[in-house]
């Protein structure tokens, strides 16, 4: 008899079960997948770290988060700072000084709040009710037409006019010349991949692979006092109320016999004539030199019930049918609804590790 079954070997199951696990407790992860760490995890390839679910760096201003981690595998200083390609041309992001140059040729900040403040004033914008008019409020029609609309399109197969503001908000926007694309003060990546991290984590743990829950939930609910879901809350209840919305992506990764392919991990392509949203190169988040390389093109698409779910869609329909769901997730006893795809949000891994360390204190008092 186990006291937690862990549906789910991401971040969430994996940080709940090592504190559950240190405090006494029995737990079996589960996951459907054929290796643990969910979209953290990362794969080997000729001694290069492959991100195999889209680009991973760990940012966080909580001192605690950040020796949590740290306490598993040791941290490097990678700093994100892509690159936006436009036309053959290339821009620095976040929006900042570097951009502002790239962009006009301006050398002062004040030069760029002037072009800013003008293109701002001319849009007429007073208060901003969608994506569109949230970046122009922000950086102007330039930076908006250059680096965001196509890009922000293509990414959500949305027009920016039909987007909620919230998702553009994220983005810092800087007057000094600072490529850093996160504002945090810890930024990193595990030394020798995320796997690593999650193998620490799950050390001494035991882990079921290729096990579905819902093909045998009644047997696997009977061995366990108490199980913690991360998997899909909709599928949960067997998409009774309806399906919850998602965009997917899709991963082409080819392996070069070259030693640098593009000179920086993540590359957007911001226009909207290339399908592919961003190139990473993988060996430059761990500053690689081996004699070869791998890139990942990554492409948006819509998702559907045989392809992965990556970013919700929280807009009101489904804002509104995830409640529903949660409604009836609070009342179910002894299941514990956790991480992203059970809370139907998109959270940073920051966040998950913040809410598994929380859960896992709340069940040991
Ligand atoms: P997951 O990692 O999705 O884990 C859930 C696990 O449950 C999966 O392994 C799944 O196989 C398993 N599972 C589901 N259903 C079942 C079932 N029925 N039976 C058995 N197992 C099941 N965060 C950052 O902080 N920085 C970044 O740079 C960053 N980049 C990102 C880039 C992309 C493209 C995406 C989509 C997300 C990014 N994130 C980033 C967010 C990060 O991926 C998440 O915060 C984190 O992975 C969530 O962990 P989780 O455990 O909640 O979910
Ligand atoms: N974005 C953009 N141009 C870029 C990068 C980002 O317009 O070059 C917009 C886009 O709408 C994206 C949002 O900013 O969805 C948030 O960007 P972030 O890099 O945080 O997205 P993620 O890495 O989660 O896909």
């Amino acid at each position: 008899m186990y006291d937690y079954l862990i549906v789910g070997s991401g971040l969430f199951g994996a940080v709940f079960a090592r504190q559950m696990t240190d405090a006494g407790k029995k737990c079996l992860v589960i996951d459907k997948r054929t290796h643990i760490g969910g979209n953290v995890y990362t794969q080997n390839i000729d001694g290069i770290n492959v991100h195999k679910y889209g680009a991973h760096i760990f940012h966080t201003n909580d001192k605690e988060i950040w020796n949590y981690v740290n306490s598993f595998v040791e941290f490097n200083r990678y700093t994100n700072s892509p690159l936006a390609h436009f036309k053959g041309k290339l821009f620095n992001l976040p929006f900042n000084m570097n951009t502002f140059y790239q962009m006009w040729g301006v050398t002062k900040p004040e030069e760029a709040r002037e072009i800013i403040d003008r293109q701002i004033k001319e849009a007429g914008i007073s208060t901003p009710t969608n994506l569109e008019e949230q970046a122009i409020s922000m950086v102007g029609t330039d930076i908006f037409n250059v680096l965001i609309k196509e890009y922000t399109e293509k990414q959500w197969g949305r027009l920016c006019k039909d987007l909620p503001t919230f998702i553009i908000k994220r983005l810092p926007i800087r007057f000094t010349f600072d490529n850093n694309y996160f504002n945090d003060k810890y930024q990193g990546i595990p030394i020798g991949g995320y796997t690593k991290l999650v193998e620490g984590l799950l050390a001494d743990i035991e882990v079921r692979l290729e096990v579905d829950y819902f093909n045998q939930k009644d047997a696997l609910n009977s061995i366990a006092k108490k199980v913690v879901f991360t998997g899909k809350l909709d599928e949960y209840f067997n998409y009774d109320l309806g399906y919850l919305e998602y965009r997917s992506l899709r991963f082409e990764t080819e392996c070069l016999p070259i030693p640098n392919f593009q000179g920086n991990a993540v590359v957007n392509y911001t226009e909207k004539d290339i399908p592919f949203t961003r190139i990473l190169e993988h060996k430059h988040f761990e500053f690689g030199t081996q004699p070869s390389t791998v890139i990942t093109r990554e492409y948006s698409q819509e998702w559907t019930v045989k392809n992965e779910p990556y970013y919700p869609i929280n807009d009101e329909k489904n804002e509104k049918l995830a409640n529903a769901y949660k409604k009836r997730a609070k009342e179910i006893p002894n299941v514990i609804f956790g991480g992203r795809l059970a809370e139907y949000r998109y959270y940073d891994m920051h966040q998950i590790v913040g809410q598994a360390l929380k859960t896992a204190r709340e069940q040991n008092q």
